[in-house]
């Protein structure tokens, strides 16, 4: 592919923060990418950037485009060996991003056709038969949706608010249209519910002061409800991020004062996943506690909740290795800016394949108008989009993904 140019910038995300944009100009256009930003990121992250956000930009700029052969997915790692260190995995991301959206629209494809042509193990290149191939194989995955928040993206109210970060619901409609309405209709009646304060945090998520076990027993009563009214399902989810509130080997519930050891936390994860008949769990342990992790999966064997890895995995193929083979987690959350590179992003979801672990490809707090990880979700194949449900950077994700699935359905 001809490349013209290859250009950096800083741009704003959804937290006024700044953040990469990277634009890959060839005679079909521009093609962009910017990168999100977390607020409870994982000690295991590779850098944003290499030194700072216009270092990379600097970097990036110089890059001779002559230099650049790329036609498929693969060849990413060509470029991975011409930047070596010298960005960070924000700006990694947003260019390869940009490359292969650049590269799709060279080929007359669409991200996520691109994504599945050149890196499935049988790539059919001819177009009548990859187009029927796409129809027949494809899957939507199902949106996991931040409904109310605490945890270290939240303010709260009156200094008051639950410890865990994200009470999530996962519809399970029969289309992902169905799933995102549902999702949606979950959270205006868990806003009823939760009174009329109605401050919403980074991620758009309701504010409360309420305690983790009122939430629930809050995100339980709208479950029933669309399940005996509207006759849909919904799942319940956690992001318990319990590393951001984890110092001295105890973990610090400051809304229900109480600290609790490494074999009282999981007990109280696996008494929530009991009580609440609770779907996904994400991070119930430290970063670095690989054993808890595998703990709770066997106490609560049976039950089919997902034990999710996020800070625990960080998108990084080793350390994804080990929680399979300590038997962690069951579940993994794919964030392509915690590790950067989209080779690794493709090595893990085969990985998670492989050892029938879940994948969910996820946002960051921090958003942008940007919407690859819509695309990453269907050509990746993956189970699931955490995204969030409110606000105009989470939606511009899922209406992506409606739109893919309306063209697949034609
Ligand atoms: C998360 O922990 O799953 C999350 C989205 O938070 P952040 O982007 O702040 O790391
Ligand atoms: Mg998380």
């Amino acid at each position: 592919m001809k490349i013209n140019k290859i250009g950096a910038k800083s741009v704003l995300d959804s937290r006024k923060q700044k953040t990469i944009q990277v634009i890959v100009g060839t005679d079909k256009g521009d093609f962009k990418t910017s990168a999100p930003a977390g607020k409870s990121t994982g000690q295991y992250e590779v850098k944003s950037y290499a030194e700072n956000l216009a270092g990379d930009i600097e970097f990036i700029k110089k890059i001779d485009v002559k230099e650049i052969n790329i036609e498929n997915f693969e060849d990413l790692n060509k470029i991975e060996k011409l930047v070596g260190k010298n960005i960070g995995g924000n700006s990694l991301f947003a260019l390869e991003a940009s490359l292969l959206k650049a590269l799709a629209k060279e080929n007359g494809k669409e991200l996520y056709e691109f994504i599945i042509q050149t890196s499935s193990e049988s790539s059919d290149s001819e177009d009548s038969k990859f187009a029927a191939k796409i129809k027949k194989t494809l899957k939507m995955p199902r949106p996991i949706g931040n409904t109310i928040g605490g945890g270290l993206h939240s303010k709260g109210k009156g200094g008051k608010k639950p410890d865990f970060q994200e009470f999530l619901f996962i519809a399970n409609g029969k289309t992902f249209k169905e799933s995102f309405e549902i999702n949606n209709k979950a959270y205006s009646l868990a806003g009823k519910l939760l009174g009329f304060f109605k401050k919403r945090n980074d991620e758009g998520a309701f504010e409360t002061d309420k305690t983790n076990e009122e939430v629930l027993e809050i995100m339980e009563k709208v479950k029933r409800d669309i399940h005996d009214k509207c006759n849909q399902e919904v799942d319940i989810g956690l992001d318990v991020a319990s590393s951001s509130f984890y110092s001295d080997s105890r973990y610090l519930y400051k809304n229900i004062s109480k600290e609790l050891g490494r074999n009282d936390q999981i007990a109280y994860m696996s008494k929530i996943i009991k009580r609440y008949n609770m779907f996904y769990m994400e991070d119930p342990f430290e970063e670095n506690d690989f054993r808890s992790f595998a703990e709770l999966i066997y106490e609560t064997k049976g039950r089919n909740c997902l034990v999710v890895g996020d800070d625990l995995t960080t998108t990084n193929p080793e350390r994804f290795e080990k929680a399979i083979r300590m038997r962690s987690i069951n579940a993994i959350i794919v964030k392509p800016n915690q590790i950067g590179s989209l080779l690794k992003v493709k090595q893990v979801i085969e990985i998670a394949k492989k050892n029938n672990i879940k994948t969910i490809i996820s946002h960051r707090s921090g958003e942008t108008m940007d919407n690859t990880i819509a695309d990453l979700a269907v050509g990746f194949g993956c189970d699931f989009i955490k995204t969030g449900i409110y606000g105009k950077v989470r939606e511009v994700k899922l209406k992506r993904l409606i739109a893919i699935e309306k063209k697949l359905r034609r």
